[in-house]
């Protein structure tokens, strides 16, 4: 989902990455580049024009931040406006104070709202609650049927009328089944409502005098998030027809786009709350605003990245380790060691990378990096003697024997070890000569 869109703003933000500072063309380029992406993302027109004005207003205004270049600002904006446009905060289901909670859903047909009803079932009775599903949707002849198969799938009850009952009452039903649901403590109810083709009066109608006869808690509008541009209109018959509290977004992985996410909160006032991503039951969960900008930015979490190295690297610290790889002298294996352990203290190495933009590809090799490698590297280190940190050179056959058994690896780790550092040493006394390190304080700028 949102591929289209995500490489778009890649391709955006990367002819950025060489600038030193954006100068307002620059900001209106990017801003029209952004409002491309956007509308071919199928993002309803009046929301994109909202959405750029705002960052190019943020950027022009350029919070300046000492710690991200103007690049990184910008990914920070568009990155802060993406979670506003998706909702903000996430939205949770609200409880009813005294259960049973009942929960009404509205939807065209083929939403995939009866799906989507045993997948809430589920999401519901794996956090313990004891969901019913009410079959509301008594015109299309399969409706009830493919209820009861789905509460079978999620392993809840059903509710709905005998069948040869004839047409039926949904009105009724849904009264019933709340009754229901409180006598056999079932402290949420579903209830699943019957969906057209194309919006009509009639279904709304009968959709809202459900809705008055059972005061729901939430009213979710369950949209397919394939049909595009149409999104914004069914989502505001809807609204206007039955009204609703939450939107749950449906087929989002067959979505390559992303403009119906991206535009229904905007056009309704109401939050995204679900997304389901698959047919099958487990390919559902609550929607998060700030992941999903993440994923459409794939800049993975950098500005997470950012922000935790701020807090881990000590500034002196820093510095001291950067005078002293500029003046090209004394980088030893005890500075090895602390750097090492600075960057460890950031978290797990995998997550660290896996926080990178660009590594979403890269899942695969990155879990086979392995914090113990720089555990043992450490324990290696701490198994010389300061005068072996200091100067790697006097480490003999017999010490290195000593240090091997005192670390728990084998001689040829402990060589290994010696030789790379030697290779890393000959490596920054080549970068620091004349060039400083791009970044690093007291490094040339
Ligand atoms: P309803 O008419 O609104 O009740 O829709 P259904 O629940 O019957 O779903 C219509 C079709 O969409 C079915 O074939 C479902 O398997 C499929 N479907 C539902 N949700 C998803 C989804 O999130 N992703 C995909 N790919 N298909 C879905």
């Amino acid at each position: 989902m949102f591929e289209t869109l995500s490489d778009r703003l890649t391709s955006v933000f990367s002819s950025l990455r060489s600038k030193g500072r954006l100068s307002d063309a620059d900001i209106d380029a990017t801003c029209r580049e952004i409002r491309i992406a956007l509308l071919e993302a199928d993002v309803a027109l009046p929301v994109v024009k909202d959405f750029v004005a705002r960052v190019k207003e943020r950027a022009r205004g350029a919070e300046v931040s000492q710690a991200l270049n103007p690049a990184q600002q910008v990914v920070k904006i568009v990155n802060d406006e993406l979670i506003e446009i998706l909702g903000g905060e996430t939205r949770r289901l609200r409880y009813a104070k005294t259960p049973p909670t009942v929960i009404m859903l509205a939807g065209l047909q083929g939403s995939g709202k009866t799906t989507l009803a045993g997948k809430l079932a589920k999401w519901l009775r794996d956090q313990g609650h004891a969901p019913l599903l009410v079959a509301c949707d008594l015109q299309r002849p399969n409706a009830v049927q493919q209820l009861a198969v789905m509460a079978e799938r999620a392993e809840v009850a059903v509710f709905a009328p005998e069948p040869g009952n004839g047409v039926g009452d949904p009105v009724a039903v849904a009264r019933q089944s709340v009754e229901h649901a409180r006598r056999q403590q079932h402290d949420v109810v579903i209830v699943d409502t019957a969906g057209r083709l194309g919006i009509d009066q009639e279904l709304m109608r009968q959709a809202a005098d459900i809705r008055d006869a059972v005061s729901p808690d939430e009213v979710l509008f369950v949209l397919d998030a394939m049909i595009g541009q149409d999104a914004v209109s069914t989502a505001q018959a809807f609204m206007e027809g039955v009204g609703f509290d939450g939107v749950v977004l449906t087929k989002l992985d067959g979505d390559a786009r992303g403009g119906a996410a991206l535009s229904v909160r905007h056009v309704t006032g109401r939050p995204i709350m679900f997304a389901s991503t698959g047919e099958k039951l487990a390919d559902f969960d609550a929607f998060h605003p700030d992941r999903m900008a993440g994923r459409i930015l794939d800049m993975g979490d950098i500005l997470t990245l950012i922000e935790q190295a701020q807090k881990t690297f000590d500034e002196q610290e820093a510095a001291k380790m950067a005078d002293k790889l500029v003046s090209g002298d004394g980088f030893t294996l005890e500075d090895f060691l602390e750097q090492m352990m600075m960057v460890r203290r950031m978290g797990p190495i995998k997550n660290l990378l896996g926080m990178m933009p660009g590594m979403g590809q890269m899942r695969d090799q990155l879990n086979q990096v392995d914090d113990r490698d720089l555990d043992r590297i450490a324990a290696i280190i701490r198994s010389m003697t300061p005068a072996e940190r200091q100067d790697p050179k006097v480490i003999n056959g017999s010490r290195r024997a000593r240090i091997a058994r005192g670390s728990g690896v084998t001689v040829t780790e402990v060589g290994n070890l010696v030789i790379r550092f030697f290779e890393a040493q000959k490596m920054m006394r080549r970068m620091t000569q004349g060039i400083g390190i791009p970044g690093m304080p007291g490094g040339r700028k």
